[in-house]
């Protein structure tokens, strides 16, 4: 914040001006205005300020020729290899048995290809595991005993079913049985190469001290991840089970097809959801998007959702607008 020129900020605002509507932001922390959602390819978007080193590795193999799916894969192996994440990778939080259970999914546009893994236990780097799937199999998407045989099979490298910190917390968590209100994240990180082709992927320890077996929306192919070559791409965090019943990311693509910009589309999509859903705006969910055009944005339930941007001019952590109940429309149909 400190070096970035002021006319970029709406800082200490309560309220921003999205897509021509006034759209509160409670939290009253910086947003970016819309005419500055845009950037020259290669665009790299991801979730949270934590992506922000896997946006520079992804930048870094694009610009030293890489392709689009070694970049989203490069990326993403950062925050996996993030000892200090508790939601990504093998340090990630535990299911209720005390084993960290891996979802990930990785996206081509060229050729619509994808790949993903749920449920994978043991296996540092579960994207790559994911783009194996994807280019080494006819499959789309193994889970469990099957998705970690599979790995085994091809060599991924191993690490220790639970951290020992993350173990020592669930020993505590299995004697109070008492759940952190948010203990759940996802690098979501799709990008734009120069020659203008989208790939995406994504990865999780999923929702901590979940039932063994639960999948989230991460793996799910138009529920954490999306990408269309003709549109563009988006990824989720938060909530899975609030993602994946309403095909998010799929939604989110699809109000771009239908001519919305990147944040319109994320923002509309949040509405659609909150709207349908009896939960309203009690979900935890948020989107990333990007279109082929270089447009960008994010939005979430809650005020204050960040995320990462990337390109050659620059790479920042950027916040999203809030969505107010009254900014919900009316229940049924389209609200315009
Ligand atoms: N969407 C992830 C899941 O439900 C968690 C998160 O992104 O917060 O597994």
């Amino acid at each position: 914040m400190s070096n970035m020129p002021r006319r970029h900020f709406l800082t200490g605002a309560a309220t921003a001006l999205v897509g021509g509507r006034l759209i509160q932001n409670a939290a009253g922390s910086p947003v970016l205005p819309m005419a500055e959602l845009t950037a020259k390819a290669p665009l790299i978007v991801s979730t949270w300020p934590f992506g922000k080193p896997s946006n520079e590795k992804a930048l870094e193999v694009l610009q030293a020729k890489g392709s689009g799916l070694d970049a989203v894969e490069a990326g993403i192996r950062v925050t996996e290899s993030d000892a200090g994440n508790p939601s990504v990778g093998l340090a990630g939080i535990p299911n209720a048995e005390g084993v960290v259970q891996l979802d990930a999914c990785i996206m081509s546009g060229p050729g619509h290809r994808a790949g993903s893994v749920g449920a994978l236990s043991g296996f540092r780097h579960p994207i790559s595991v994911a783009r194996a799937v994807m280019e080494k199999t006819k499959h789309v998407m193994l889970v469990a005993d099957g998705a970690a045989a599979f790995a085994a099979l091809h060599g991924f490298e191993t690490g220790p079913k639970v951290s020992p910190g993350q173990h020592a917390a669930w020993k505590k968590w299995k004697e109070q049985q008492k759940r952190a209100e948010k203990n759940h994240d996802t690098i979501a990180l799709i990008l734009q190469t120069a020659s203008g082709d989208i790939f995406g992927g994504c990865s999780t320890s999923g929702w901590g001290y979940k039932l063994p077996g639960r999948l989230g929306d991460s793996p799910i192919v138009g529920g954490g991840l999306y990408v269309d070559n003709e549109v563009g791409a988006a990824g989720a965090t938060g909530l899975g089970e609030n993602v994946m019943r309403y095909c998010g990311t799929f939604l989110v693509v699809e109000f771009m097809r239908q001519g919305l910009h990147p944040q319109d589309a994320c923002l509309e999509t949040i509405r659609r959801i909150a709207r349908l859903d009896p939960k309203g705006f009690d979900l935890s969910i948020n989107f990333i998007a990007i279109d082929r055009n270089g447009r960008f944005g994010g939005a979430g339930t809650g005020t204050g959702f960040e995320y990462s941007v990337t390109c050659p001019a620059f790479s920042r952590v950027v916040q999203s607008p809030g969505v107010t109940t009254a900014d919900i429309g009316p229940v049924g149909g389209n609200r315009k």
